[in-house]
């Protein structure tokens, strides 16, 4: 029994898989172009020139040893870095095109872009659509922003998102994804260093603010106490993964 609680963080059931974005790497791999071997040409060359073609090979051995092993090198680090690129094949410096993986140490390797919010993003704040382009480098969608409630919630006012990719509500989404983790450790910093107008985060059953200089802290829900949401974890453990925040991160801006 799932009840909908009139609660100040309401959600709307997500869609599993709505808007997942594909996956960069398999675009990376996609595109990895494997420089076919010159044989036709390379059984021309034989029939019509053996003798020249051996004297070549020779001096190849001898000249370009060194750029054959580069060559190699380049071509097998290029799997995990090159986003773009053509059918070359060696070439490790991709960029570009695609959506690949480039690591640029912020985001995922998602295509923001691709990311399709799960709600309207209407009536959100200068400062939270701000931060919704952020969850989108992680690959994480809107799952709730602007509402109409009693006031008593920064979704009223526009000045706060919820993002994820997991279930809402559900028994099984009892922990963030490795990028809701990263995501809401991202916008940590960013609040700690001034940015962004982050006033606080929530994830896992933890919230994050200028209140202990940003550090994590254990997150109870607004009217309960803990003895309260112990019962609620056994009674209802989805409603309980919600109000918790344990399957979406919940961003407030100033
Ligand atoms: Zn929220």
């Amino acid at each position: 029994m799932i009840a909908q609680l009139n609660s100040a963080c309401p959600h709307q059931m997500a869609q599993p898989g709505l808007g997942m974005p594909a996956l960069g790497g398999n675009f990376a791999l996609d595109r990895l172009g494997v420089a076919a071997p010159p044989s036709a040409l390379l059984q021309q060359s034989m029939q019509t020139g053996q003798v020249l073609l051996q004297m070549m090979t020779m001096l190849l051995g001898l000249m370009a040893a060194g750029g054959a092993s580069g060559g190699s090198s380049g071509g097998g680090g290029s799997v995990g870095s090159v986003s773009g690129g053509g059918g070359g094949g060696v070439s490790s410096s991709g960029g570009g095109g695609g959506g690949g993986t480039s690591a640029t140490g912020k985001g995922g390797n998602v295509d923001p872009s691709s990311v399709k919010d799960k709600t309207g993003t209407s009536g959100l704040n200068a400062s939270s659509k701000r931060g919704l382009e952020e969850a989108h480098k992680w690959g994480l969608p809107l799952v709730s922003g602007k509402r109409s409630g009693g006031g008593t919630s920064d979704h009223d006012h526009g000045n706060a998102i919820d993002v994820g990719t997991l279930p809402i509500g559900a028994a099984s989404s009892n922990g963030g994804t490795q990028q809701m983790k990263e995501f809401a450790e991202h916008m940590r910093q960013e609040g700690k260093a001034g940015r962004l107008n982050v006033k606080y985060i929530i994830r896992d059953g933890q919230i994050a603010s200028s209140r202990d200089n940003w550090a994590w802290r254990p997150y109870i829900y607004p009217g309960k106490t803990q003895a309260q949401l112990d019962a609620l974890k056994r009674s209802n453990p989805g409603e309980y993964n919600r109000i918790q925040h344990f399957d979406h991160v919940h961003v407030s801006f100033n």
